[in-house]
């Protein structure tokens, strides 16, 4: 099937409330040209240097996500265009995309990553330290940048029972934001492999990059 194709499948069969980001990442120019001929206009990319030649090249109307690990070094590459940054995951990236946004005099939307799956290889803020830091003044400390939600990877595992679970546990903590005011609209979780789960647990925005391409070589 073409992309063009795999996309409108894919949005078919998406509530409406459901953001799409087409994960790009290890994909030429000429895949995202197709995409968004099709009309996508989100995508995501996992390395800044990519993401950032992608940007130079392609139409101004679209919106890059970063969904990979951020290097704080890296953060001042993205500063001047990024859309959304999902993978926020300690303090420390937290101040350094304030200082850079205020460089850049803008406000960048962020979105806290929160570690929900078994394996230690996933990256995030605990559950414990996400409260911590949700009771916190978070706008008062970092000016520059607009925490608007959620980001969580579940566990890489067709047992879906606990697929689910690792997403519930992390709109439990997204509704715990909300009732602490946060005022937060966006929750990031599901990919190819686990979207339609995510979704019935009350995903806003899934990142799905083989479904759409195919899949990568790295
Ligand atoms: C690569 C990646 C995706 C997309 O993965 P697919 O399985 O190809 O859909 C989603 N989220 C993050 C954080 C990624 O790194």
């Amino acid at each position: 099937m073409s992309i063009g194709t795999q996309l409108e499948t894919l949005r078919k069969n998406l509530p409406e409330s459901v953001t799409l980001v087409a994960v790009s990442k290890t994909k030429p120019l000429a895949d995202i040209k197709q995409a968004y001929q099709a009309g996508q206009r989100i995508f995501g990319e996992n390395k800044v240097q990519e993401m950032t030649k992608k940007w130079e090249a392609l139409p101004k109307d679209i919106q890059w996500h970063m969904i990979g690990h951020i290097q704080t070094n890296k953060i001042k590459y993205m500063a001047p265009y990024v859309a959304l940054i999902h993978g926020v995951d300690r303090i420390k990236v937290l101040a350094e995309i304030d200082k850079q946004a205020k460089k850049n005099h803008r406000v960048i939307d962020c979105l806290l990553q929160v570690h929900i799956a078994e394996e230690d290889t996933k990256f995030g803020f605990s559950p414990e330290e996400l409260i911590a830091l949700a009771t916190t003044d978070i706008k008062a400390h970092y000016p520059n940048l607009n925490i608007k939600g959620l980001m969580g990877m579940a566990s890489n595992t067709t047992n879906t029972k606990k697929v689910t679970k690792e997403f519930k546990t992390l709109k439990v903590l997204y509704e715990q934001c909300n009732t602490n005011g946060l005022g937060f609209n966006i929750l990031s979780m599901g990919m190819s492999a686990d979207y339609p789960l995510a979704v019935l647990q009350g995903s806003t925005m899934i990142r799905v990059g083989s479904k759409i391409f195919g899949h990568r070589n790295y």
